[in-house]
């Protein structure tokens, strides 16, 4: 079992010395817009009352963030989010130079935020993850869990096809051996040294939520139910469901390429118990022309190498992409990091500064 304590970790010969944070946790919460202008004058608000109100309870600092991304929106999103920073310093902004998907959006939010912050919570832009968990997320930080993960216990607000396909996706992603939290989607909350870890993994087409099980910080989860989307339109069609889903495979498994390696190996056991029933055929002098059967087989085996190829090929254009190093995001705009300048920031409000020596090591890396 993990110990409930938050702050500065230390490893000296082999005793773990804690060194309590000195001020209240900097929380900033990273917010992916795609095309967001309906849903955005009904989400800031919310969000902002739910950090104004832990920032008055003294749960988390006055400087605090609120960081919206926008993702190349082609509508008015950018113009909402700079009147917002002008109205409430809790407002700040990232524009992205175009679109480049949801997960580029959270990695380049989570990057900028996490140079400033003890804590970073991702929430969709829609708010169909419970934002009142995000107090509680709080809680659990301060407590001292790593990644406190939101997950939905209750999706009955998505549809037949959307929740079946999840479901089947969760299982497949199981049955290959990936470490995925179940109903867990982008709603979580990190601290500094999992982001901080997160972004050590400079892949270019990250597949978050399989990376986080596997950087091993202890971890807990809360439970909510999934609401519709207030406004707007989900941006995730079925073509960029199934990119998604096979970017989760191929960024995480090989099982799909040792699949047809072992198909391969059944079809050439049959081709050869084919080949001796042919001989023996041949032998008694009961050859037939056997025109079908050969065609059949060519065309069986055509397209098994076929489908094998297109899977080789699948791992190839990846090797291809992670090569090139590209960028994942280009930042146009950064109205965040500014904010922060020297003369603009609030004092931070100290608590206390406590040196513990514990003779345990509590580096378990448990996950719940
Ligand atoms: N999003 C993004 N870039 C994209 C697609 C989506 O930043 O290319 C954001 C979007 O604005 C939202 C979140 O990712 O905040 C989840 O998208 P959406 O709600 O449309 O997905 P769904 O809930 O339908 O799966
Ligand atoms: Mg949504």
């Amino acid at each position: 079992m993990m110990k409930k304590r938050r702050g500065l970790r230390f490893y000296i010969f082999g005793e773990t010395i804690y060194m309590k944070l000195t001020h209240l946790p900097r929380l900033t919460i990273v917010v992916p817009c795609n095309n967001e202008e309906p849903v955005l004058p009904t989400s800031a608000p919310i969000l902002e009352n739910i950090l104004t109100d832990l920032i008055q309870k003294k749960a988390v600092a006055a400087d605090s963030k609120i960081l919206f991304v926008d993702d190349g929106s082609k509508d008015r999103t950018w113009l909402i989010i700079d009147q917002l920073t002008q109205q409430n310093p809790l407002f700040t902004g990232l524009k992205f130079s175009r679109n480049y998907g949801q997960e580029a959006a959270l990695m380049g939010g989570m990057q900028t935020a996490g140079a400033h912050s003890d804590f970073v919570i991702t929430i969709d832009a829609d708010l169909q993850d419970d934002p009142t968990l995000i107090p509680g997320m709080v809680e659990q930080a301060n407590a001292g869990y790593d990644v406190v993960y939101g997950v939905r216990n209750d999706r009955s607000t998505d549809s037949w096809f959307k929740r079946t396909t999840a479901e089947g996706f969760y299982w497949f992603m199981g049955k290959l051996g990936v470490d995925l939290v179940p109903n867990h989607s982008d709603f979580r909350l990190l601290t500094k040294p999992v982001v901080d870890a997160l972004m050590t993994c400079k892949e270019s087409n990250p597949f978050i939520r399989g990376i986080i099980p596997q950087l091993g910080f202890p971890s807990t989860k809360l439970y909510y139910k999934r609401q519709p989307r207030q406004a707007g339109v989900s941006k995730y069609p079925l073509r960029k469901m199934l990119r998604f889903a096979l970017n989760g495979v191929l960024s995480f498994s090989v099982a799909p390429i040792r699949a047809v390696l072992y198909a391969g190996l059944v079809i050439c056991t049959g081709a050869f118990a084919m080949l001796l029933w042919i001989l023996v055929q041949h032998l008694r002098g009961t050859v037939v022309t056997g025109w079908s059967s050969i065609m059949a087989s060519l065309w069986f085996l055509g397209g098994f190498q076929l489908v094998a190829i297109s899977i080789i090929g699948e791992y190839v254009g990846r090797t291809f992409t992670e090569v090139k190093h590209r960028p994942r995001f280009i930042i146009q705009t950064d109205t965040y990091s500014p904010s922060f300048a020297i003369g603009k920031t609030v004092n931070r409000q100290p608590v206390s500064v406590t040196l513990h020596l514990n003779h345990q090591s509590v580096h378990s890396g448990g996950r719940s």
